[in-house]
């Protein structure tokens, strides 16, 4: 009794804390994460704000460091399952109120919540090339780079020229390009624990019909070839070194395979995708399936890309 008496009043004080820090408006409490992943999927987070500036997610993290209350970040919600019971503590979430983009030259300046294909239509209206590859990526600049997203032979690596990130004691720090330490799907950032704020770009300048034409490939070759009317988190598992998920998932007479609401797409193997009123609980069983299969056909082991958050 007194243990949870406790409990309440530091919750109590940690939200009135917050809110010093953010507008009532921008903090919510238990805010479903499924409103918020393209899965469609995911239960509520305690504490849920929309940071507008680098200075109130410093001031957040450090009221949620005094407080003791563990940081969760999101961008777009397009790489992340949340699991049914939700994230406790506190998700900071990249959006549209941290989303300016702006150029000087050839290096385009974003703030962590641009969406990539603003990103790239913005470099593109400019003549700016090098970032073409994004556009259908349906993610935010900065859960790109943490990811180090990539399409058609093109990666955040290749165009990231440093990135402003405020880590957990709060500092502001500038990370260059030398220090990012990109790989596949990977990025420094999934070990520091810092969050992305903003990203500059080195691009160059180019012609702008070939750019328009490069962007309405990719996504016409996007739109017949990816379940992308259908919730999902994208491609499943990483790329198997010598083969592709995708074409194994297949092999194996995966395609269409469903547990509860999650099914193999029946268009991309490569995805799976929230038939309707899937749970977190459903997809995780569907993946085990799916790498179990996999891997006794083939001796391949799958790893999800998906990143799994919250609380089973
Ligand atoms: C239909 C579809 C197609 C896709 N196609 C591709 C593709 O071609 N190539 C590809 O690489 N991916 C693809 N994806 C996956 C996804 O869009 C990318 O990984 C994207 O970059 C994720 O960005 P996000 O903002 O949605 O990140 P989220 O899903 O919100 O987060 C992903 C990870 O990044 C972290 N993160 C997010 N923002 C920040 C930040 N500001 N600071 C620190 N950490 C942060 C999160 O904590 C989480 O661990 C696809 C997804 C879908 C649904």
């Amino acid at each position: 009794m007194v243990k949870s008496n406790m409990l309440i009043s530091k919750s109590v004080n940690f939200a009135a804390e917050l809110e010093k820090a953010v507008p009532a408006q921008r903090l919510l409490i238990d805010e479903p994460m499924s409103k918020h992943t393209t899965f469609r999927i995911g239960g509520p987070a305690d504490y849920f704000v929309l940071p507008e500036t680098v200075q109130e997610v410093a001031d957040v993290l450090h009221i949620a460091k005094q407080f003791a209350v563990p940081v969760t970040v999101l961008g777009n919600g397009s790489n992340v399952l949340v699991l049914d019971r939700g994230i406790r503590g506190l998700v900071l979430k990249f959006g549209p109120e941290m989303a300016n983009i702006r150029h000087s030259g050839n290096t385009v300046f974003a703030g962590a919540g641009a969406l990539l294909a603003n990103v790239s239509r913005y470099a593109a209206q400019y003549d700016l090339t090098g970032f073409e590859f994004a556009i259908g990526i349906p993610g935010s600049i900065g859960g790109a780079v943490f990811m180090n997203a990539g399409a058609y032979d093109g990666d955040m690596s290749q165009v990231v020229q440093a990135v402003t990130a405020v880590c957990q004691d709060g500092g502001v720090k500038r990370f260059e390009r030398e220090a990012l330490n990109f790989g596949y799907r990977h990025s420094v950032f999934q070990e520091t624990g810092c969050l992305i704020c903003e990203v500059e770009l080195a691009l160059e300048k180019g012609i702008n019909t070939s750019i328009r034409g490069r962007l309405d490939d990719y996504t016409e070759k996007r739109q017949t070839k990816q379940p992308i009317e259908m919730p999902s988190a994208g491609s499943t598992f990483k790329r198997p070194q010598g083969h592709f998920a995708g074409t194994l998932i297949e092999k194996a007479g995966l395609k269409g395979v469903s547990v509860g609401g999650a099914q193999v797409s029946t268009k991309h193997a490569g995805f799976i995708i929230n038939a309707g009123d899937a749970t977190a609980q459903d997809v995780l069983a569907l993946i085990c399936k799916v790498q179990d299969s996999v891997y006794k056909q083939f001796g391949v082991s799958l790893h999800p890309e998906v990143r799994i958050l919250g609380d089973a």
